[in-house]
């Protein structure tokens, strides 16, 4: 029989053999002193500089870290989403590979916890060693999430959160394939509750998050949780149209009347490029939800293991 786990601690990995000894000490050390069983998953998200290795290592060494080698990278969220579905304890604590997360933040989350609260966030009160793109870019991006989203994802929030056992089992029933995995745990409700901390520099080695994934995260986060973007053309269409009704009178009334107007190419050129523009936009927006729909019809497994302790 497997021993009752009280706390599940989750890292997604990819190419951090560096920061890996690091983590395994800090949190081994953290969780000794709360004096309850506990797990390390450690996700395997495609490695290639050593971590799977390393992983195995410490696996065979303390066997309260699990491994779970993924057959390629399948990206952070994915990573994630399997840390769910292999964490055993009544709390599962989500935490990056980098320390960007401090370890020693996960006490006061579980205190919080104990007082009753089932999602215990840390929210990030001051960022250090991240350049001010990154920074301005983070923090549009959770403002833009919050305003025309459904779901009120709070803001300067990242993975690094503690979620109790039956919102780990709702959200394992959750496959979507685009997926993000905060605003899921702000859709499923119960109590929820943000916890300043101090994001630290990262450890070791360089961002695994470049401009490009950045955007695709952000693109599943708007799409995962709001028809906004799609609604804009229809706004728009509303505009343009009302805008053409309303110059026809007034063209007319200009040409009876004999008042030159804005006749020329120029101005005709411009109005169709930029209602081309504007349908072109709206058939990319579109395409994005097909897409994702085509995605999700073919209902692919998330993510493919090449090990993992049975589950
Ligand atoms: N990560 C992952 N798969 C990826 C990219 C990142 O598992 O494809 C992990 C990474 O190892 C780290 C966490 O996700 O533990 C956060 O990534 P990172 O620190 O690079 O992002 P940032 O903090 O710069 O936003
Ligand atoms: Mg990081």
């Amino acid at each position: 029989m497997t021993p009752r786990i009280t706390f599940s601690i989750v890292a997604p990995i990819f190419n951090e053999a560096e920061s890996l000894p690091h983590l395994y000490q800090r949190v081994r050390k953290v969780m000794l002193e709360m004096g309850e069983p506990w797990e390390l998953v450690l996700v395997d998200d495609g490695s290639t500089d050593g971590s799977t290795q390393a992983i195995r290592d410490l696996a065979r060494k303390d066997r309260r870290v699990r491994p779970v080698i993924f057959a390629r990278n399948f990206g952070h969220q994915i990573a994630i989403t399997a840390g769910w579905d292999y964490a055993r304890g009544e709390a599962v604590i989500i935490i990056d590979a980098d320390l960007q997360d401090p370890p020693e933040a996960i006490p006061e989350l579980v205190r919080k916890w104990r007082e009753g609260f089932d999602v215990v966030y840390a929210v990030r009160a001051e960022r250090e060693g991240e350049g001010w793109f990154k920074r301005a870019s983070a923090s549009l991006f959770y403002r833009v999430i919050y305003r025309i989203t459904d779901v009120h994802i709070p803001v300067d929030t990242g993975d690094f959160r503690l979620m109790d056992r039956k919102v780990v089992d709702v959200l394992k029933t959750m496959r979507e394939r685009h997926r993000f995995p905060r605003g899921m745990s702000a859709w499923v409700g119960f109590r929820q509750i943000g916890v300043p901390y101090k994001r630290s520099p990262r450890y070791a080695g360089v961002t695994k998050y470049p401009f490009k994934k950045m955007l695709r995260l952000a693109l599943n986060a708007i799409t995962s949780f709001s028809y906004f973007p799609l609604q804009v053309a229809t706004y728009f269409g509303f505009f343009s149209a009302g805008l053409a009704i309303l110059a026809i009178p007034v063209v007319v009334y200009l040409r009876m009347a004999g008042i030159p107007q804005f006749t020329g190419q120029a101005t005709t050129l411009i109005a169709v490029l930029f209602l081309g523009g504007i349908q072109l936009i709206s058939l990319g927006v579109l395409g994005e939800y097909i897409g994702r729909l085509y995605d999700e019809a073919k209902g692919r497994p998330l993510y493919i293991v090449s090990e993992a302790p049975r589950q």
